[in-house]
């Protein structure tokens, strides 16, 4: 039987976002945003966690430079990859960024 625990988790396995400007001649352009975070999904949770990006390049092949980037800047650190490990004063001990605690199904 599932059962479900709380665990801590870097914040940004849960939600990050970065924005590369483009560098486009002329006019100011919107920059490109990746987002890491939930995505609907048609499965039992009804999201999947992953990349989505706003450039033209994700919208035909579901993959972008950006996200090759934002993958490399992601710190991906949980409490289940180092146990005895805690976040000090609620900043992760990979990244030192904040730290959420998330449901984890074990
Ligand atoms: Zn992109
Ligand atoms: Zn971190």
């Amino acid at each position: 039987m599932a059962k479900s625990a709380r665990a801590w988790t870097c914040g940004s396995n849960v939600l990050s976002l970065w924005t590369f400007p483009r560098r486009v001649d002329g006019e100011p352009q919107e920059p490109h945003v990746v987002r890491y975070g939930p995505i609907p999904s048609d499965n039992p949770h009804g999201f999947v966690r992953g990349y989505t990006c706003t450039c033209r390049g994700f919208r035909y092949r579901a993959d972008c430079r950006h996200i090759k980037e934002a993958r490399g800047r992601r710190c991906g650190w949980n409490a289940a990859c180092e146990p005895g490990v805690l976040p000090i004063r609620r900043a992760c001990p990979e990244c030192g960024g904040p730290v959420k605690m998330i449901e984890v199904t074990t």
